[in-house]
C-alpha cells in the first residue's frame, strides 16, 4: 500500500473537505466547536501512531505526517489541538509503569483525548515547573506558560524537573483540581480558537502509578533536540494551502521549491539517529518556515484588499504561519532563523 492509498489518508482529506476547511475561518473567529474533535476522534486519526494491540494502527512515519500536513491545511486549529495528543501516545507506547495499560488503549482508540506541557522543559536549567518526591508520589509546583486544548481534551501530560535534575511526565485529568488553576484562555493574534492557558501549579500531587516518563534531564533533552530541529507537517500543509490560493505561474516555482524541501526535510528524517544531521535538519526546518511565509504573503498579495477580510483565507493563514514561526522553538532555533533572515536580508 503507498502512503496515498492509507485508509487514515483518505479519511483526512475526507474530514478536511467535508468539516475543517469549510468552517475554517469560523472556527478562527469563534472557537473550536466540539463537534470538530468528536469527528476527528471518530476518524482513528488519534490513534495513527499507536500500537495495534491497544488499538491503534501502528501507521509509517509518513503516513502521521500526510494526514497533519492536510489536517493543518484545512484547520490550523483543529490540527494543533489534536497533535498535542501524539506526544502521550508516544510516552505511554515507550513506558512500562501501570498508567500505559490504564491510558494507552482509551487514547489510542481516541475515547480520550490528551493535552500536554512539556516546552518549559527545554528553558532548563530554569525550572519553570519544579517536582519534587511527596509521600507515594509527586508534587508539582510552579507555572506552565502555555497548554493548549483546555475544556476541550479530557487528560493532560504534564512534565516539570526535579531538583537531582530528572524530568517527569505524569498524568493527570485536565480539569481544576486543587494544586491546579488555569487561566483564561489566551487572545492570541492565531490559534485563539485552541483554548491556549496558563496553568499554576501549587501542590498539585500526583500517584507514582501516573508517571509515564522519569530520567535524567540530559538524556531526555538528547531525543527532544531530534524535534526541535525537524520540519513540522504543518508548515507544509499551510504553504500547500496557500499555494492553492495563487495562479499557476505564481505557484508553480513555489510548489517545486516545496516538493524539494519537503522531500529532503522528510528524508532525513527518516533516515537519521536522533542526534545525527541536527545542522543540516535545522537548516531544511527554517527554509520551510520562510517558505511558507513566502507563500502566504503571496496569498495575501494576490488577494488584494479582499485578504483582510476574516472572511477570507489568506489572512488566517499568514496568522497561522506567524503561529508555527515559534511552535517548538528553542534558543538554538531562534537564533539560526534569525540568522537566516539577516543573511536573507543582506
Ligand atoms: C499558542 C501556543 C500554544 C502552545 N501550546 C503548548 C502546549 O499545549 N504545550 C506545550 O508544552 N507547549 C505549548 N506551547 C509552547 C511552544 O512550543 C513554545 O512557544 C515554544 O517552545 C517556544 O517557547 P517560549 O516562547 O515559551 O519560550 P521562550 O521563553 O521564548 O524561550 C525559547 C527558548 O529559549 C530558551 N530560554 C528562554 N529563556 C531562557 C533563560 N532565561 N535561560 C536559558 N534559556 C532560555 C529555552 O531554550 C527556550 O526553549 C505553545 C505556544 C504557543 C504560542
Amino acid at each position: 500500500m503507498t502512503m496515498n492509498e492509507h485508509p487514515l489518508v483518505a479519511r483526512a482529506h475526507r474530514l478536511a473537505h467535508e468539516v475543517l476547511a469549510p468552517s475554517a475561518e469560523r472556527v478562527d473567529q469563534e472557537g473550536l466547536p466540539a463537534s470538530h474533535l468528536d469527528a476527528i476522534r471518530r476518524s482513528g486519526l488519534l490513534g495513527v501512531s499507536a500500537p495495534e494491540a491497544y488499538g491503534g494502527w501502528a501507521a509509517p512515519a509518513a503516513v502521521a505526517r500526510r494526514t497533519a500536513e492536510i489536517l493543518a491545511g484545512a484547520c490550523c486549529s483543529t490540527w494543533f489541538v489534536q497533535t498535542q495528543h501524539h506526544t502521550p501516545v508516544a510516552a505511554l507506547t515507550g513506558c512500562e509503569g501501570p498508567v500505559r495499560e490504564q491510558l494507552l488503549g482509551p487514547l489510542a482508540r481516541g475515547e480520550l483525548l490528551s493535552g500536554v506541557a512539556y516546552a518549559h522543559l527545554r528553558s532548563y536549567p530554569r525550572t519553570p515547573v519544579r517536582v519534587t518526591r511527596e509521600g507515594d508520589g509527586w508534587r508539582f509546583d510552579g507555572t506552565v506558560p502555555w497548554y493548549t486544548g483546555w475544556g476541550l481534551n479530557d487528560v493532560m501530560l504534564l512534565a516539570g524537573v526535579t531538583e537531582g535534575g530528572e524530568v517527569v511526565f505524569a498524568f493527570t485529568e485536565a480539569r481544576e483540581q486543587p494544586g491546579l488553576r488555569a487561566s483564561e484562555p489566551m487572545r492570541l493574534a492565531a490559534l485563539t480558537a485552541s483554548r491556549t492557558v496558563s496553568l499554576e501549579l501549587d501542590g498539585l500531587w500526583l500517584p507514582a502509578d501516573a508517571v509515564a516518563l522519569r530520567k535524567p534531564y540530559e538524556e531526555w533533552a538528547d531525543t527532544d533536540r531530534a524535534k526541535t530541529v525537524e520540519t513540522s507537517p504543518a508548515v507544509i500543509g499551510i504553504t500547500e494551502a496557500a499555494l492553492t490560493l495563487l495562479d499557476e505561474e505564481t505557484a508553480g516555482p513555489l510548489r517545486t521549491r516545496l516538493s524539494e524541501i519537503r522531500g529532503g526535510a522528510y528524508d532525513l528524517a527518516d533516515r537519521s539517529a536522533a542526534d545525527e544531521h541536527l545542522a543540516e535538519r535545522l537548516t531544511l526546518r527554517i527554509r520551510a518556515a520562510e517558505l511558507m511565509r513566502t507563500a502566504t504573503t503571496a496569498a495575501v498579495v494576490a488577494g488584494g484588499g479582499r485578504s483582510l477580510s476574516l472572511a477570507g483565507p489568506a489572512q488566517r493563514l499568514a496568522r497561522e504561519a506567524l503561529f508555527l514561526l515559534v511552535q517548538g522553538q528553542t534558543a538554538q532555533s531562534r537564533g539560526a532563523h534569525l540568522e537566516a533572515l539577516v543573511a536573507h536580508a543582506s
